[in-house]
């Protein structure tokens, strides 16, 4: 059996706060053996950390998404420092941009707009800033805010990397984020019937330079779409991919096994 890595799950969600044992042992007999746990605020991240503790093969990211930027302290560096001397926190994040949900849309208030924006730029440069004191990678949401997410990052290339996670753009966009030196990861989108986009990318993305995750709780893969996701069905996600990109599971294992344990040099 080939083996993968579900490089971004929700463990601490309360949607496996009755099975969680049960939905490890499955990744297991899946063939999944390690498994990164995203925090998505200081409480998620320490619920992550705990959760590395618990169960051998499950790694924690900690930091802060951007669409709960509004509730984040001023300066978040102070909580992240503590908890990135973990021997099992692998990344910093989720961090990024969000601009899909803005609170001033409906309202029409552009400043409102502004102010959000502002603070989740904030949070996000402290968050690289962590990143490169702990010599550790960022694990990168962004959504309908592509350019600004690259252009924040930009700077930062050379010192810190992304994975541009759950990445849906087309293989230009892709080839955007590559040149920073990042990566891209991949979900259950790419077996969804309207996932043509993705697959055409995955297919155009060189080896070694992209990953596999489900992002569960949500983005379940067919056969399961709409149910509850858990990192097992990375399989039923490798599988798809290795057929877009005509390789054997084997070689898709070996190629995206090694790219994470170069981009998490704490992932062992
Ligand atoms: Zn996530």
């Amino acid at each position: 059996m080939s083996v993968f890595y579900d490089t971004h799950a929700h463990l601490d969600y309360p949607d496996y706060a009755s099975d969680l044992p049960d939905v490890i042992e499955r990744a297991r007999a899946a063939g999944i053996t390690k498994i990164i746990s995203i925090g998505t605020d200081l409480e998620s991240s320490r619920r992550a950390v705990k959760l590395a503790d618990r169960f051998a093969g499950i790694f924690a990211a900690v930091g802060w998404h951007p669409s709960n930027a509004h509730e984040a302290p001023e300066d978040i560096r102070p909580a992240l420092r503590e908890l990135v001397r973990h021997p099992k926190v692998v990344a910093i994040g989720e961090t990024g941009l969000d601009y899909h949900r803005l609170p001033g849309v409906k309202s029409g208030d552009a400043e409102e707009n502004a102010r959000y924006k502002l603070k989740q730029a904030e949070i996000f440069r402290q968050q690289l800033e962590v990143a490169i004191e702990a010599g550790l990678n960022c694990v990168i949401h962004q959504r309908n805010s592509f350019d600004d997410t690259l252009a924040q990052l930009r700077p930062f290339a050379g010192k810190v990397r992304g994975v541009f996670h759950c990445f849906g753009e087309d293989a230009g966009r892709m080839r955007r984020v590559l040149e920073t030196g990042s990566l891209v990861s991949f979900t259950g989108i790419a077996t969804f019937k309207n996932g043509q986009n993705v697959r055409d990318t995955i297919a155009a993305t060189p080896s070694g330079r992209f990953m596999l995750e489900t992002d569960c709780p949500y983005l379940a893969p067919v056969p399961y779409r709409g149910k509850r996701c858990e990192p097992a069905h990375v399989k039923e996600i490798s599988e798809t991919v290795a057929l877009v990109r005509g390789c054997s599971l084997d070689e898709l294992s070996a190629a995206t096994c090694q790219a994470a344990a170069e981009f998490f040099p704490k992932l062992k």
